[in-house]
């Protein structure tokens, strides 16, 4: 597998601002705006207020494009659910695909009976395949059976707004190994281009503080029902003077530490929420 950044919008967190700002900017022009935005330190700043606010609109107009090779056809179909995003991929009618070509999932590769099993099937597959356009159907045809597994290659353009969006649900642990994988790789480009805007992004959980997944919940972080069960159970605890949503939000840097002064265990930078983590009944 192999996630390459091929290219981005120029200096995004500076047109995020841009776009942000203009909405309030009354009688400046746009070059005169541009020209405001020439401070690094103060377009972060001011990127982060807006990730902290929740007002989105601006990120859609910075996009990321990967090269993304040596994933599945399994993968294909999970990442082309995500509509906000632009696809082009190895075609199965133009390319050849009669030298077997795929990728064995991670938890089979790791087993050899599982492996030898595996590799059966595809030499099944792709003898039946060469054996079809042999006798002359066409290559459309014939790739009906090819398996999930067979290797593809895709470019993929996403905004960021999309990003945020495609990381929460595909950094979860829920989600498959292989877009899982893929998913982190692509965060971890995003986090160096633009770093304010990626900051808090990953899976759900890291993004809200708590575990959006109800019973399918791995457990790295409490559910919200969890949570809000804990809250009640232990009013008393933490000179029941904790401010609860302050807590859920801040564990996930959606607001900054010093706002949450009126909790009482202040949360800081190491321990982002450590009233939730005291609470926690198996200690995680
Ligand atoms: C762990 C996991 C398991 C899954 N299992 C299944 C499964 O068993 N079966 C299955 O079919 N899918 C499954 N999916 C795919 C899932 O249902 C979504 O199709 C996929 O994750 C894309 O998410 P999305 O629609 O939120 O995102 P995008 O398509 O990227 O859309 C982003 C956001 O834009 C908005 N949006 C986009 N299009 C519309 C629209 N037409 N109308 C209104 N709002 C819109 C929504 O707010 C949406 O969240 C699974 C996904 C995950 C992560």
């Amino acid at each position: 597998m192999k996630v390459t950044l091929i290219t981005h919008t120029p200096q995004p967190e500076k047109v995020v601002a841009a776009a942000a700002k203009l909405c309030y900017s009354d009688q400046v022009d746009i070059e005169t705006l541009m020209q405001s935005l020439d401070d690094e330190d103060a377009v972060s700043a001011f990127v982060h207020k807006l990730m902290t606010m929740h007002h989105e609109s601006p990120l859609e107009h910075v996009s990321f494009t990967f090269g993304i090779e040596g994933v599945s056809r399994s993968f294909l179909a999970q990442i082309t659910r995500h509509r906000v995003a632009s696809f082009s991929v190895r075609s199965q009618r133009y390319c050849s695909e009669d030298a077997p070509a795929f990728i064995t999932p991670k938890p089979i590769d790791r087993d050899s009976a599982q492996k030898d099993e595996f590799a059966n099937a595809m030499q099944a597959a792709w003898m039946s395949y060469n054996q079809l356009v042999e006798m002359g159907a066409a290559k459309e045809d014939a790739r009906a059976v090819l398996p999930n597994a067979c290797e593809t290659r895709m470019l993929v353009t996403m905004n960021a707004r999309e990003l945020l969006h495609f990381f929460s649900l595909r950094c979860c642990t829920r989600a498959q190994l292989e877009i899982r994988t893929v998913a982190n790789e692509m965060l971890k480009v995003c986090r160096e281009v633009a770093p304010t805007i990626f900051e808090h992004a990953g899976a759900a959980c890291d993004q809200l503080g708590y575990c959006p997944e109800g019973n399918m919940s791995c457990g790295r972080k409490m559910t919200l029902e969890e949570v809000l069960k804990l809250a009640k159970a232990n009013e008393s605890v933490d000179n029941g003077t904790a401010d609860f949503s302050l807590h859920v939000a801040t564990s996930a840097w959606l607001i900054p530490p010093e706002k949450c002064a009126k909790t009482a265990t202040k949360p800081s930078k190491e321990t982002p929420c450590q009233w939730t983590r005291h609470l926690r009944p198996d200690g995680r």
